[in-house]
């Protein structure tokens, strides 16, 4: 039985492909969100903080 890590966002399976890590980022193909991989076992995922651009100064 295989787990198929769902995306928190809009609780797509996403598919990740080849070797996964902790803290990997991921994008899920459903709703394009950034994605980090929490756990390997379970495969967790959680939504990535988002990175502020900051352009000022
Ligand atoms: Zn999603």
């Amino acid at each position: 039985m295989s787990t198929v890590p769902v995306c928190p966002v809009c609780d797509a399976e996403v598919h990740l492909q080849g070797t996964t890590i902790v803290s990997e980022l991921v994008v899920c193909d459903s709703c394009s969100c950034m994605l980090e991989v929490r756990s390997l076992d379970p495969l967790q995922l959680a939504e990535a903080p988002q990175e502020q651009e900051d352009w000022g100064e």
